[in-house]
């Protein structure tokens, strides 16, 4: 397997309802070869089923979804070259190790002794190397988890699809195992298109990654752009932690409870909201100075977290908005209690707008 034999994805018109419910809407998206890409988003909003479209278990209603230059969306899974790993690992369990991850091998007809090697080779891979006789009930999770993407990636597919894979798993070994096939993934260099309802593990992870909600792509960018530039609410909410202040528009400039905002570039037309995200806002102590925006307020509660270190500021508006602070920060949020009136900064570079929705 080298990454030549990668293949880029085109998803075009992608359509699929059941009665009057869109699971897919209109889903434009397009995978680079090799590249990593997850689909983020709440439970119910289609990631399952766009991926079994790209597998070929789900019949979209419309659209095209093309393997390189070879349009497959009427093609049978079994012909697609895909490999695939199910929530539930969908294991055999009366089977061996070894017999389950030779099945794609036995479906393909590849002879025995050359199937051997391969499922010896898969397993190793993953680093399950001498446990093709024992049977998946002996199992961990974990393992069984490595089991199932050894059978995925053992006729080495040009693409890997794969359907929140590690959401059995307990935290400290789904952290693990994130880590692990993201190597994994940058020795093999499949095209892979992975499923998660958790944004920390799709920052983790992805190249790209891809929000759907409701059946519809809403943001297609890097993990740190997706996190710092959120394109709406629905993101912003749904991946860290944001509060919003509604802005006044005055004179081509933008107003928060009679503060004028620093922002590099005013956009044109509608209402707009500004993102502040916990962690970019400082409890100013004087000293601060230059393109900042400064917000003052009051100090409502106080959460010490062990790693950070919370503080709640109502501000002039009788909104409330979260400031952390790291652990080792020198930061004045150490040295404030609550009740005293204090100024927070946000610097222009990190001034985020969207434009308002009604909720
Ligand atoms: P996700 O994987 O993001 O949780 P799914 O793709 O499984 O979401 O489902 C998207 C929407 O389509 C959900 O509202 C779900 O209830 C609906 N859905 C999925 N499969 C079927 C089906 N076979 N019949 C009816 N509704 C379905
Ligand atoms: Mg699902």
């Amino acid at each position: 397997m080298s990454k030549q034999d990668a293949l880029p994805i085109s998803i075009s018109g992608l359509t699929k309802s059941y009665g009057s419910l869109f699971a897919l809407d209109h889903v434009d998206l397009e995978v680079k070869s090799g590249e990593f890409l997850t689909l983020l988003g709440p439970s119910g909003s289609g990631k399952t089923t766009l991926l079994m479209a790209l597998a070929g278990f789900t019949r979209p209603d419309h659209g095209s979804i093309r393997f390189g230059d070879e349009e497959i969306v009427t093609m049978p899974p079994h012909k697609r070259g895909v490999g695939m790993v199910f929530q539930n690992y969908a294991l055999f369990p009366h089977m061996s190790v070894a017999a389950n991850v030779a099945y794609p091998l036995k479906l393909r007809k590849v002879p025995k002794a050359e199937a051997a090697g391969l499922v010896e080779r898969a397993l190793e891979t993953v680093q399950l190397g001498g446990y093709g006789e024992r049977r998946i009930g002996q199992l961990s999770g974990g393992q069984k988890q490595r089991v199932a993407l050894a059978r995925a990636i053992v006729f080495s597919p040009r693409i890997l699809l794969m359907d929140e894979p590690l959401s059995a798993l307990d935290k400290n070994l789904r952290e693990q195992m994130q880590i692990e096939l993201r190597h994994l993934h940058e020795k093999l260099g499949m095209t892979t298109v992975y499923v998660t309802h958790d944004q920390r593990e799709a920052l983790t992870m992805s190249d790209r990654i891809a929000v759907i909600n409701h059946g519809r792509l809403m943001q297609l960018d890097a993990p740190r752009r997706i996190y710092e530039r959120p394109a709406n609410r629905f993101i912003a909410e749904f991946i860290g932690e944001s509060t919003f202040l509604k802005l006044e528009r005055k004179g081509g400039r933008l107003n928060f409870a009679g503060v004028e905002l620093e922002v590099d570039e005013v956009p044109e037309g509608r209402n707009l909201s500004l993102v502040v995200r916990p962690e970019r806002l400082t409890i100013l102590d004087g000293t601060d100075a230059g393109k900042t925006n400064i917000f003052p307020g009051t100090v409502k509660d106080l959460v010490y977290q062990g790693d950070t270190t919370l503080a709640y500021v109502t501000l002039a508006d009788g909104t409330d908005i979260a400031v952390r602070a790291g652990m080792r920060s020198e930061a004045a949020i150490e040295k404030v209690k609550v009740g005293e009136r204090v100024a927070l900064g946000l610097k222009s570079a990190d001034v985020v707008l969207i434009p308002d929705e009604e909720r």
